[in-house]
């Protein structure tokens, strides 16, 4: 049965799999909610969205997302607060990301009342989905394929937009064991880093398979042209604590735009910590590390907001990060729950209510 809400039409699932999840034993995006969102664009045009049951999307053997790669995506959290308010944290960003992720794939722009009317339908529909323990939220995945036919390398006529929903624990990284990469590259400059293109995503799998295989988690990227400067960890911006200054690369074609590296600039700035956004050479890291002024390292992104880097190898040398009370990194972490929670005063105006 389909009714309309907020002026969107809502096709409720018959039956739901709410009551088969543990929402105490949660692990990162591997249960999906009841529904989702859809939108196609055809003749030339964005069609209105539509929550529908969760489902798998049909396609042809065709299509171009198979062959070319022409697709992107988001990443966001919805948050309940202590009062079961459902809370959003710079969504605006979020959509304006995805339409220059579009440009740089050849992907029609979505427009944003397509994106913002959904995406907070699709959660007042999902509302027993947003998990309210401790450091749980709904991870969403808003994203975009060309589902329009064709072998000929062009972009496609025809494209998804979908949202689909997670529900998620709290996410401990742990003690993250870090490779400063030498030879593979993430991004290169007039290429697609800066977008969230699938095809960076799969790029990354192999070289971090083989850092892996000797034993850490994670790569860190460096420039593609030198490969002396470092950009990002993983799918993360990188911050180094050096004394008391915080410092990140800026962003460009190969540094990702990334909404918690933002915030955490503008809090720090906020505090009073010192920050610096320039180029961070690798030698710079490792003459701190031995000399004892590098501090903290760590990874920022939307899924655990802060990963904190134990330790990093670079040319066949591990060196280990000093374990601090009051870590910049724990500090800004609390600093951006409590927001995204509705647990402190809002200075920045990022919250939005769902
Ligand atoms: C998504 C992403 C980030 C982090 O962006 P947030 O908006 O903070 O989640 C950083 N680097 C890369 C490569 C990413 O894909």
């Amino acid at each position: 049965m389909e009714t309309m809400v907020n002026n969107i039409s809502v096709e409720k699932a018959t039956t739901s799999k709410i009551n088969e999840v543990d929402f105490d034993n949660l692990s990162f995006g591997s249960v999906y909610t009841d529904h989702m969102l859809v939108c196609d664009y055809v003749n030339g045009a964005w069609q209105s969205p539509k929550v529908v049951p969760y489902q798998p999307i049909s396609l042809d053997p065709s299509a171009k997302i198979f062959h070319y790669g022409q697709s992107i995506f988001e990443g966001m959290k919805a948050y309940k607060d202590e009062s079961g308010k459902t809370w959003l944290f710079r969504p605006l960003e979020n959509h304006k990301r995805l339409n220059k992720s579009a440009q740089r794939l050849a992907i029609p722009e979505l427009p944003e009342s397509h994106f913002m009317d959904g995406l907070t339908t699709l959660l007042q529909v999902e509302q027993d989905w947003i998990p309210q323990n401790p450091g749980s939220s709904l991870y969403i995945r808003p994203f975009m394929l060309a589902s329009g036919k064709g072998f000929h390398a062009s972009p496609a006529d025809e494209y998804k937009f979908i949202i689909a929903c997670a529900p998620s624990g709290a996410y401990f990284s742990g003690k993250v064991k870090v490779l400063i990469e030498e030879k593979y590259s993430r991004a290169a400059n007039g290429g697609v880093g800066y977008a969230k293109a699938g095809g960076n995503y799969a790029g990354q799998f192999y070289p971090t398979q083989l850092a892996i295989e000797k034993g850490y988690h994670q790569v860190i990227w460096t420039d593609d042209n030198t490969h002396e400067y470092i950009e990002e960890a993983g799918a993360m911006n990188i911050f180094v604590r050096i004394n008391d200054t915080l410092i990140t690369g800026p962003t460009s074609d190969r540094i990702l735009d990334g909404i918690t590296r933002k915030s955490i600039l503008q809090i720090a700035e906020n505090q009073g910590i010192a920050t610096e956004v320039r180029k961070i050479s690798v030698s710079e890291v490792v003459a701190a590390a031995k000399n004892g002024s590098l501090k903290e390292m760590f990874g920022a992104g939307t899924a655990a907001v802060v990963s904190p880097i134990a330790a990093f190898g670079y040319k066949d040398t591990d060196y280990e990060l000093p374990e601090l009370e009051n870590s910049y990194a724990s500090q800004l972490k609390k600093y951006i729950t409590d927001v995204q929670y509705n647990r402190s005063e809002d200075k920045f105006g990022w919250r939005y209510p769902v």
